[in-house]
């Protein structure tokens, strides 16, 4: 695949172009008030000097809050009850740029969760497969960053269009798809040249400052019912507040509540991120609840990340070590503390 560089007093004109002329919207990694984060931006607002976006870049394809559907009573027909889709008929295509190779690879674990043998979400399809996602690898990774524990790389290719890192001020960019490479060569400031060698020396020493892997041997081919039983669950759980930032931050994360917003003449069926903390989300109609107690809750979203969804998807773990929810949970539980005691 194709190698570039873009120049440091390129890249005003380069981040332009990435829209197409308006054809796409651009989404990248700015200031928003004191956090970075991944959203729409000018060019001259991004920045290539961060270690992670505060929120994961899951929002581009799975926003908070999302309207699917309006509807309305017309009682002058004989079927009375109107509903239009809404939101598949107006999606822009994106382009990220920036996004962490942990992020990418988060988003390819939701990907199989959104779209698989047995469901499709026409929602997240439409606007994942639409994107281009252009990578920034990392060169100087954040205190928490763990994605080296967790089968990743901060220089990791999964998931992504194109991977670049910060050279001379300026990019140097590898196309790891055809279509990467179909949409870089012609835009405003790439310049071929070779890069691949550089990118791999650089991978080498990154990765060597990097946490090794995490054992999770034990937990792969444990009984489900055994981890489950551990004795380790409840200290942590008391320590818990179910306040659910680890979900909301997570790249992988992908529990939702669907509600309607009515009044008398109709309204609009919303889907709005949920969280498997809270109480609420798994209460049944007749009030029982399986997961009655935080020691339910957090057992759960422990055991999905490391142990239902690698058994779901060929062994890859839940967890990408962006170590978000490490940085941002008020009461210091730490996913790598967890998996060593469930993995015994
Ligand atoms: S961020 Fe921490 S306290 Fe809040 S729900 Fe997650 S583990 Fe519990
Ligand atoms: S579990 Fe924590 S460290 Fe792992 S991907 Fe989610 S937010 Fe990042």
């Amino acid at each position: 695949m194709a190698e570039y560089i873009v120049k440091e007093n390129a890249l005003r004109n380069f981040f332009q172009a990435l829209t197409e002329g308006g054809q796409r919207t651009l989404l990248a990694p700015a200031k928003v008030g004191d956090k970075l984060q991944m959203v729409e931006c000018e060019a001259d607002k991004i920045t290539l000097d961060f270690a992670n976006t505060h929120q994961s870049p899951k929002s581009a394809f799975f926003p908070q809050t999302q309207k699917l559907m309006a509807f309305h009573k017309d009682t002058s027909k004989s079927d009375p009850f109107v509903y239009k889709p809404l939101g598949l008929d107006n999606m822009k295509p994106t382009v990220l740029f920036g996004i962490r190779p942990c992020d990418a690879k988060g988003l390819v674990v939701a990907d199989k969760v959104f779209q698989n043998n047995r469901f499709t979400d026409p929602y997240w399809k439409t606007a994942y497969e639409s994107s281009i996602k252009i990578g920034l690898a990392c060169t100087a990774p954040g205190p928490n960053c763990f994605c080296t524990g967790v089968g990743g790389s901060p220089f990791s290719e999964t998931g992504l269009d194109a991977l670049a890192y910060v050279k001379d001020g300026g990019l140097a960019i590898k196309a790891i798809t055809a279509d990467a490479e179909e949409f870089l060569k012609g835009l405003s400031g790439v310049e071929a040249a070779e890069v691949a060698g550089e990118m791999a020396e650089l991978k080498k020493a990154v990765e060597a400052k990097m946490p090794g892997p995490i054992d999770m041997a034990k937990v792969a081919s444990g009984e489900i019912l055994d981890i489950f039983n551990q004795p380790h669950w409840k200290d942590t759980a008391d320590r818990c507040l179910n306040c659910g930032t680890c979900t909301f931050v997570c790249p992988t994360c992908h529990c939702f509540d669907i509600q309607d917003e009515q009044n008398e003449k109709g309204g609009v069926r919303m889907r709005n991120w949920d969280t498997c903390m809270s109480w609420i989300y798994t209460v049944h109609g007749t009030g029982h609840n399986p997961r009655p107690t935080k020691t339910e809750r957090m057992r759960q979203r422990f055991m999905h990340k490391l142990k239902y969804i690698p058994m779901k998807q060929d062994g890859d773990c839940g967890c990408i070590g962006c170590g978000r929810c490490v940085t941002l949970c008020p009461v210091n539980i730490d996913i790598r503390e967890v998996a060593k005691q469930m993995n015994g």
